[in-house]
């Protein structure tokens, strides 16, 4: 099989390729620009591996640039948070990291310009009445009483802006189009605003601040971008970028194509409801297993191979629509199947004690098979087993002890049709690099669940196979005495609604009683199962931020805030098996 790439082939590409054969750009620069008000979440990860990924495979460059023009709902720590998840994910940008408001000069000098041309005029009407007079999909707007003020009061009305003589909402800066255009975007857009407030880059500087749709174009075209590339809301903006960079005089202007953004099943892919539920308190931070941020994926042990192989996946294109989850798992668990240790894991505890284990353990140096290595040292069998099937990994030492924990799902007094583990009538199984185990007897409690068991092993099954019969089944265990008590997170979907726009979550903090019944009716309780479970020793060695695949169950992450090697605690990745298979 080719390990090759294959040519991507998006509409996107073959536009880029086409500008590069006729000789519109020598080569190609592309952004990617977030507005530093909270992490990056899924979404952004199609972004940024579109922007970044057609950069390096064209032998261009992306810049990341931080939109940061509404200085009120960001901060330092997310422009810190963002700069961290893009190099996670394996993407470098081109030169310095750029800031819109590093370019607040230059963006005050063309609003200058643009009052000059007659392009642009101060409005002194209410935020409200602007709104009101901007007209519908089937009204025309109204003219401002200040739409026709001469360009010298404009420029004197907007150096009072800047001088700070207007308070918030006081006065605007408008573009002058027209009013009556059918693309609402093009009526006269509110291109600056008064807003006495310190800013992250650029401290107590300014009390105007730039909108985002005049800073965002003229930002690409100062900085030579080719492609503009971003999602299909910004559509209808498009023909104001192209207006704004057209008035300012760019020579090479940038162009905007759309793309369609990423939905997923049973996620919230906006930064502002995701910084709800942090608010709200329903996870434990921006960066909770649970969470579909970089932070929270990463944390959850998502790969960067396993995020960048499923956005190849998704593919780019116009239409909308919601990506099954499962794709995004498939992706991740390919990525670990090759590059995880294998452990053992007792979610479920139950004793099983065995009764002959002096006797048989104390034999295995007469009867054992040359493959296995193992030491007797008067209390536990330590059994030598490769931490990878085929993969040279190294080895590592289990304990197997006169009682271990198995899985309590392993054993039914009654068991389902089809079940092929332990059960009264079935009651042989192999320990998985171990004996062949055969259960005597359960004991209950007084409501009938079975709390322990009583077994043997067969003493010539250690590397062999038992004489005379089949026994069918392969299951895992942990020695009782030698085994660490390890915390093993599970984890399901944040939102009981597929369709993220269902669970109906506002951007905006409504109060407690909203809060309240928002998380009743549309998040799911069961999105984090703990597990008090017990681990192979070896197991509890992890690093944090180590990955293993727990044998029968899923892979596994040692937390990277949390975990200890004398207090273990593991996050669910993703399951072993699969339900999905991609075309
Ligand atoms: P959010 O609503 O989550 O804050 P945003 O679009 O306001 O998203 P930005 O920081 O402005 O967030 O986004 C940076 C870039 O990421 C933009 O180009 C935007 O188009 C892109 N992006 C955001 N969400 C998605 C998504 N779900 N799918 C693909 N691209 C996205
Ligand atoms: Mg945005």
């Amino acid at each position: 099989m080719s390990t090759q790439p294959t040519e991507k082939n998006d509409f996107i590409r073959t536009i880029i390729r086409d500008d590069l054969a006729s000789g519109k750009h020598d080569s190609i620069l592309t952004r990617f620009p977030p507005e530093p008000n909270g992490y990056l979440h899924i979404g952004h990860v199609k972004s940024i591996c579109l922007n970044f990924g057609v950069a390096n495979e064209f032998g261009g460059a992306c810049n990341l640039r931080f939109d940061d023009t509404n200085p009120t709902a960001e901060k330092q720590d997310f422009v810190d948070g963002i700069k961290e998840d893009v190099r996670w994910l394996g993407f470098e940008w081109a030169g310095d990291v750029r800031y819109a408001s590093s370019y607040f000069d230059e963006l005050y000098g063309w609003a200058v310009q643009l009052i000059k041309q007659g392009d642009a005029y101060v409005d002194l009407q209410s935020i409200d009445e602007i709104r009101a007079n901007r007209g519908s999909f089937t009204e025309v707007g109204v003219p401002s009483p200040q739409r026709d003020a001469s360009i010298e009061e404009n420029l004197a009305r907007f150096e009072d802006m800047r001088q700070g003589k207007f308070a918030d909402g006081e006065a605007v800066l408008r573009a002058k189009i027209d009013m009556t255009h059918p693309n609402l975007n093009m009526r006269d857009p509110v291109i600056y605003r008064v807003m006495h407030a310190h800013h992250h880059q650029t401290g107590d500087q300014w009390c105007i601040y730039p909108m985002y749709d005049f800073a965002h174009p003229l930002s690409d075209a100062y900085e030579g971008i080719t492609h503009s590339l971003c999602t299909l809301e910004f559509e209808d903006h498009r023909p104001f970028y192209d207006w704004v960079v057209q008035k300012v005089g760019f020579d090479v202007p940038p162009r905007q194509y759309e793309f369609s953004r990423l939905n997923i099943d049973h996620t919230l892919t906006s930064k502002r409801k995701l910084k709800r539920l942090v608010d709200m308190g329903v996870v434990s931070g921006w960066d909770d297993p649970r969470m579909p941020t970089v932070a929270g994926m990463r944390r959850r042990g998502y790969t960067p191979e396993g995020l960048r192989d499923f956005c190849e996946r998704i593919g780019i294109t116009k239409s909308e629509g919601l990506v099954d989850h499962r794709m995004l798992e498939f992706s991740v668990r390919k990525s670990l199947e090759e590059t995880t240790a294998r452990g053992m894991a007792v979610l479920r505890p139950l004793k099983v004690t065995i009764t002959n284990f002096d006797d048989a353990v104390s034999k295995f140096n007469e009867l054992k098979n040359e493959k296995t290595l193992a030491e007797f040292d008067g209390e536990a069998l330590w059994l030598t087993q490769p931490k990878h099937p085929h993969l040279n990994m190294g080895e590592r030492q289990i304990p197997f002890t006169k009682t271990i924990y198995i899985d309590a799902t392993d054993y039914e007094i009654e068991p389902p049709a089809g079940y092929k583990r332990l059960s009264p009538n079935n009651p042989e199984i192999r320990l998985r690099n171990s004996y062949i185990l055969k259960v005597n007897e359960h004991k209950t409690d007084d409501a009938g669940n079975v709390i322990e068991l009583i077994a043997t092993i067969d003493e010539h099954t250690l590397g062999n196979n038992p004489e005379g019969r089949k026994v069918k089944g392969v299951i895992h265990w942990v020695s009782a005495t030698h085994g660490v008590t390890a915390f093993v997170r599970l984890y399901d979907h944040l939102l009981l609604e597929e369709d993220e726009i269902d669970a109906s979550l506002a951007q905006n903090a409504l109060g407690a009683d909203a809060d309240a019944f928002w998380i009743n009716r549309h998040l799911n309780p069961n999105s984090l199962t703990v597990y008090q479970a017990v681990v192979e020793p070896d197991l509890a060695k992890a690093a944090a931020g180590e990955r293993f695949q727990f044998e029968r169950e899923s892979y596994f992450i040692a937390d990277s805030v949390e975990h200890t090697q004398s207090s273990p605690v593991f996050n669910q990745i993703v399951s072993l098996k699969d339900s999905f298979k991609p075309e």
